[in-house]
């Protein structure tokens, strides 16, 4: 029997754990918990939709089983387990939640970081152990395995005697070094503290036989210990809880354990309806923009749960484009488990609890503008862009519930500014919101184009991002005021042109002399009144200004 080989990235990873001098070594049980616990989650769910298989909630738990003798922490659970295949891949490879391979070479130096903010999942085992055993039948298989590995050299599997589903995983816990105590991953009140901590919410029972004491018969004051099983986790799924019960920690903490993101959560949204459509949800919106998050791999979409079984880990119809930054989950006892994606797609419960989810979430970042400022420009930072994809994708009426959490760089204010607070400084003569596109603020400060616009004492934001000038566009107006880019051949400033043509006439030789050299470059050159102290600017006539075009240039198709 050989040894195998961990794929690359696991190695490496494991190799993170093992060298680990992270402090909190404990989140290795929250790890493993979290597994079993997805794995009950399946078999319930299989049981659900499949009439050959019964469901005893009584058969469905995890348990911890500590052994100081042996130095063995064993967590079991009666989930669907693992055929010797799944043993392989699922724990012989990791990256295919991508959580390290689009890590940087500087951030995963930064073990810490990466342990702490993003569960590590089944390797973070090996921060406290340094034998890891796993025993799995899985359903279905009449065959059980031993995978076995002390460590990034590799790992053996092995036929093995199990009666029943589920899995085992039995850690050898190390020996306490000088710096470092590994005892107390066998204490039994180290190991409750831990649980309850942050497996609270865990929907399942999870079970320790934990020491009691009781009077020796016949004496007073002898006592006899012996082992009880007990339930640790109060198993009300955190959404099921009450707001009031609930600190932000324990939200964190849910964010964390359910891996939405690396960061902190920038605000939590927490919903409890009973009305035509009966639901419960938690959504935060995340502080930093994920790794992959712009491109073509990042995949929106909330945990669906019905009546507390997960059906779905990223359903998709419940978060607009635009609002794809959130994460989450729903679970709602109006929805059928044996739905499937398409019907899912049509179910007016599941539109119903989309448009509710919506408009939570923009009553939050309105609130969050107006109460929390700061808070909300680190939001925009992130996600400003993809709110002005969703302006510029308009094809509903987005649009107006997006128009309001638009900001860009005042000219006046150096700093950002919302539409609204714009349009409320504007003076009575002036007639458009004035805007100057270019790659950074420094840059369009030197802009010749901003000087007219600029002396008139008029407020000018500036565009800095590709899809700025389109999202405006697509807006045309706000407030009834249009949008005209300084740019723009007419500016609605009053100038006299009678001078202009004057000084056209004068100069007549030299315009014309740069119209020939120019050639097809320019339309035209004119004499312009916009001008201060630069010599001479582009200006465009139509609808689409130079920016635009560059972009427009860039776009595929
Ligand atoms: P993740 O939970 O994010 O998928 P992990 O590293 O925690 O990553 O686990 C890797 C995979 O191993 C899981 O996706 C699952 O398929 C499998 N696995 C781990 N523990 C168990 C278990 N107790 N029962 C069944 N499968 C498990
Ligand atoms: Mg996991």
């Amino acid at each position: 029997m050989g040894k195998k080989q961990f794929q690359a990235e696991s190695k490496r990873l494991l190799e993170m754990m093992i060298n680990s001098i992270y402090t909190h070594r404990e989140i290795f049980l929250r790890e493993l918990i979290s597994n079993a616990s997805d794995a009950i989650d399946k078999i319930y769910y299989k049981a659900l939709t499949d009439d050959s298989l019964s469901f005893d909630q009584n058969n469905y738990y995890i348990k911890v089983i500590a052994d100081k003798e042996n130095r063995t922490l064993k967590i079991l659970d009666t989930g669907i387990g693992m055929t010797k295949e799944e043993l392989e891949n699922n724990l012989g490879t990791i990256a295919k939640s991508g959580s390290l391979a689009f890590k940087t070479e500087n951030e995963l130096k930064d073990g810490h970081e990466i342990i702490g903010q993003f569960g590590v999942g089944f390797y973070s085992a090996f921060m406290v152990a340094d034998k890891v055993t796993v025993i799995s039948k899985a359903l279905g298989s009449d065959e059980a395995y031993k995978w076995e590995s002390t460590g990034s050299d590799g790992f053996t599997i092995e036929p093995y005697k199990k009666e029943s589903v589920g899995t085992e995983i039995i850690l050898k816990i190390k020996e306490n070094t000088e710096d470092e105590n590994y005892d107390e991953y066998l204490d039994e009140y180290r190991l409750k503290a831990i649980i309850k901590k942050y497996s609270d919410f865990i929907r399942y029972p999870i079970k320790m036989d934990v020491t009691r004491r009781k009077p020796k018969e016949g004496s007073e004051n002898e006592f006899v210990e012996y082992k009880e099983e007990q339930i640790i986790n109060s198993m009300v799924p955190i959404w099921r809880k009450n707001k009031n019960e609930l600190t932000s920690e324990d939200y964190e903490n849910f964010y964390r354990e359910k891996h939405y993101g690396f960061d902190k959560p920038l605000k939590h949204i927490h919903i409890s309806v009973d009305g035509a459509v009966r639901y419960h949800a938690i959504l935060f919106i995340p502080e930093k923009m994920p790794f992959d998050y712009y491109t073509k791999e990042y995949e929106k979409g909330l945990e669906l749960y019905s009546n507390g079984v997960l059906v779905m880990s990223k359903c998709s119809d419940l978060l607009p484009d635009y609002f794809s930054f959130v994460k989450g989950m729903v679970d709602s006892e109006d929805l059928s488990l044996n739905i499937s994606r398409e019907l899912l797609q049509h179910d007016k419960q599941l539109k119903l609890i989309a448009k509710n989810i919506k408009n939570k979430i923009k009553n939050q970042l309105q609130s969050m503008l107006k109460d929390e400022r700061d808070k909300y420009e680190v939001f925009y930072k992130s996600f400003g862009r993809q709110l002005k994809y969703g302006v510029y994708s308009d094809f509903g009426s987005h649009k107006e519930d997006l128009q309001d959490l638009l900001m860009f760089y005042s000219s006046k204010e150096k700093k950002m500014v919302t539409l609204d607070e714009y349009v409320s400084r504007m003076p009575e003569d002036q007639k458009y919101i004035y805007y100057a596109t270019g790659e950074t603020v420094e840059r369009i400060e030197k802009l010749p184009q901003t000087e007219l616009v600029a002396d008139k004492g008029y407020e000018i934001l500036y565009f800095t991002e590709d899809i700025d000038e389109f999202a405006i566009k697509m807006l045309m107006t706000y407030k009834g005021k249009e949008f005209r880019s300084v740019s723009s051949g007419d500016l609605g400033i009053e100038t006299n042109d009678n001078q202009n043509n004057a000084e056209e006439n004068e100069h007549k030789e030299l315009f014309d002399y740069l119209k020939k050299v120019l050639g097809d470059k320019v339309k035209d050159v004119r004499a312009s009144k916009r001008l201060k102290t630069h010599p001479v600017c582009f200006a465009t006539d139509g609808e689409i200004t130079i920016e635009m075009e560059k972009v427009l240039k860039q776009m595929p198709g």
